[in-house]
C-alpha cells in the first residue's frame, strides 16, 4: 500500500485578539496534512504546532516531508508501526508533537473512513456521554473581558477565563458580576508563584470558580502540589503534562490533567495518556490550541474518556477551511454524529 500525502499551512485570523499570560496572538498558524489511499479514501488532520510546545514553523516545514515519507507505506490501522516510524523520523518519541499530531489525525481519519465508522466507534467509545466544552475568554482590558464573558454566556454555560495579569482579582470580580450563574474555570498559564497561587485560589473559591488550571510554572511541581493541598480548589495541570512520563509525576501534584492532541502527538498518544491518567487517579480535561477543526473534530471523539472539555479552539477563529463536530452551546454529543472519520470536512 502506498499513501499519497501532502501538507500545507493555513494562517487563520482569530475572531478577536487572544491574550494569555505569555502574550497575545491574532493569527493561528495551522498545518493541514492530507493522506489518500489507493481506493480514494481521504484523511485530513491539522494542528497549530508552532508554539510553546514545538519548534518553529520552518523546522516543522523541513521535518514534515520526512514524517510523511516514513508512514507512506503504512497500513493506517497499524498504529504501532506508525508510532515507531514517526518517532524515528521526528528524532524521538516525544519530538515534534504538533507535526506528529497532524499526521496522526490524518491517518486516524483515513483508518476510520476505510472501515466506514465515525472515529469514536473505531476507538470503541460510548457516544451516550455528552459533555459541555467551555468557551475561553482571553486576557484583555477588564471591561472588554466582562463584556465578552456576558456575550459568551448567552450561548455557552461554561466559561474559561485566562488570568495572569496584575489585575486578576478585578477581572474575576467584573466577570462574575456580569455572569453570576455561569460555571467559570480559570487558567493562569503558569503566571503565579505558589504563594500567590494559594492566595488566589482562596479568592477564586469565594467567587465560585470551578477549578484553577496551571497556576504555577510548568516545572514547579512542588508549587503545583502546594496549591492543590493548601488551596481550596481542584488544580489542573496543562503545561506541566506533555509526555506520558509526566502523567504519574503530575498525579502527585494535581487533581486534573489537561490533554491535547497537538501537545502530545495525536489521537493515540492522548488515548493512552487518558487511561494512564485514570490509573493514577487523575480526572481528565481534553483541551486544544486555538486551531482548525481538522484537529478539534478528532479530539471531540475522545471526549467519552474525559471529565471536562475545553475544545472551543475553532470557535475562536474568524474563519476555518474545515467544519467539524457541531457544539451547540458547547455541547459535544457524539450520538448525533453521523459522518465517518473525525467528521472534519472542507467547507
Ligand atoms: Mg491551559
Amino acid at each position: 500500500m502506498t499513501l499519497a500525502t501532502a501538507f500545507d499551512w493555513h494562517d487563520l485570523e482569530l475572531d478577536e485578539p487572544f491574550g494569555i499570560s505569555r502574550g497575545t496572538t491574532t493569527v493561528s498558524e495551522n498545518v493541514v496534512v492530507r493522506v489518500e489511499d489507493e481506493a480514494g479514501h481521504r484523511g485530513v488532520g491539522g494542528a497549530a504546532p508552532a508554539d510553546y510546545y514545538s519548534p518553529s514553523r520552518e523546522a516543522i516545514t523541513d521535518a514534515l516531508p520526512d514524517l510523511l515519507a516514513a508512514v507512506a507505506d503504512c497500513d493506517p490501522h497499524n498504529r504501532q508501526r506508525i508510532a515507531r516510524r514517526l518517532a524515528a523520523a521526528a528524532g524521538g518519541p516525544t519530538a515534534l508533537p504538533g507535526a506528529r499530531a497532524a499526521v496522526s489525525i490524518a491517518l486516524t481519519d483515513l483508518a476510520a473512513k476505510r472501515v466506514d465508522l465515525p472515529l469514536y466507534r473505531l476507538l470503541g467509545l460510548d457516544p451516550d456521554r455528552p459533555i459541555t466544552s467551555s468557551f475561553t475568554v482571553g486576557i484583555d482590558d477588564t471591561d472588554r473581558m466582562a463584556e465578552r464573558a456576558a456575550r459568551a454566556a448567552e450561548t455557552y454555560g461554561i466559561l474559561k477565563l485566562k488570568l495572569g495579569t496584575d489585575r486578576d482579582r478585578e477581572i474575576v470580580r467584573a466577570v462574575r458580576d456580569r455572569v453570576p450563574d455561569a460555571t467559570i474555570r480559570v487558567d493562569a498559564n503558569g503566571a503565579w508563584d505558589a504563594d500567590e497561587a494559594v492566595t488566589m485560589a482562596r479568592f477564586l473559591a469565594d467567587q465560585a470558580i470551578e477549578f484553577v488550571e496551571q497556576p504555577v510554572p510548568a516545572d514547579d511541581l512542588a508549587g503545583l502540589a502546594r496549591v492543590s493541598e493548601d488551596g481550596p480548589l481542584p488544580v489542573a495541570a496543562d503545561e506541566s503534562c506533555v509526555v506520558p512520563a509526566d502523567v504519574p509525576r503530575v498525579a502527585e501534584a494535581a487533581d486534573i490533567v489537561v490533554l491535547k492532541l497537538t501537545k502530545s502527538g495525536g489521537v493515540w498518544p492522548v488515548f493512552r495518556m487518558c487511561h494512564a491518567a485514570r490509573a493514577c487517579g487523575l480526572d481528565v480535561m481534553l483541551g486544544c490550541m486555538t486551531e482548525t477543526d481538522a484537529s478539534i473534530a478528532a479530539a471531540a471523539h475522545l471526549t467519552p474518556l474525559s471529565d471536562y472539555a475545553d475544545l472551543d479552539g475553532a470557535l475562536l477563529l474568524a474563519e476555518d477551511a474545515f467544519e467539524g463536530i457541531e457544539m451547540p452551546g458547547g455541547e459535544i454529543d457524539l450520538s448525533r454524529v453521523d459522518r465517518v472519520g473525525t467528521g472534519a470536512q472542507e467547507r
